[in-house]
């Protein structure tokens, strides 16, 4: 089962850093890439492109102009669209169906006001609460929730840099030369 994210509605004057950081949200809690909608932001792709880099990989980082053909093009290929949303159906009530679904899945987290047809197209709409937050932690906690807990033991392949774990200080193993 692949997952991708789709970051919706990024503005570059706002936007930069919370949108870099539902980018490493995705990487970090398991999923496959990230494809990012809105303004086109050539720094925030760098930035997540050169943690792949030296933390690891495989993930894919794209960006797109027309969220809804990527939408409507996913949907056709067969994944299940999953949009996050605090207006939507509480995460342990439908948590178990996704994850017996080996569908791949594309999860939509919004940045501005998430246009209503989005609700329409998507398989889905999940609320982490039905309390608002943020972006970041409604993807972090969906796909904790979804993988279970198991992304805290992925392996990250190509990586410069992996840290050793550590009760205190830091150990950090330098596996490419760079
Ligand atoms: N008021 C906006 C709306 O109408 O969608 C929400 C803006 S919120 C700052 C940005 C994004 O965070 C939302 O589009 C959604 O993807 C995510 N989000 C925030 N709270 C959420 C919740 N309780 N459950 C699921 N997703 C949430």
């Amino acid at each position: 089962m692949k997952v991708y994210v789709l970051r919706m509605g990024h503005r570059i004057s706002r936007d930069k850093r919370i949108t870099t950081h539902v980018g490493l949200a995705a990487r970090a809690f398991g999923a496959d890439g990230i494809i990012i909608s809105g303004d086109m932001d050539q720094n925030v792709l760098s930035t997540l492109s050169k943690i792949v880099e030296v933390w690891g990989g495989p993930f894919t980082i794209r960006y797109e102009r027309d969220w809804r053909r990527v939408i409507e093009d996913y949907k056709r290929s067969g994944w299940k669209i999953i949009h996050l949303t605090m207006y939507g159906i509480p995460l342990p009530d439908v948590i178990e169906s996704i994850r017996m679904d080996p569908s791949d899945k594309l999860v939509i987290v919004g940045s501005e006001k998430v246009p209503g047809i989005v609700y329409k197209l998507a398989d889905l709409n999940v609320a982490v609460t039905s309390q608002p937050h943020s972006e970041v932690s409604a993807l972090a906690v969906f796909l904790d929730r979804l993988f279970e807990g198991r992304e805290f033991y992925k392996e990250f392949t190509s990586a410069k840099l992996k840290i050793i774990p550590q009760e205190r200080g830091k150990k950090i193993l330098k596996l490419i030369e760079g």
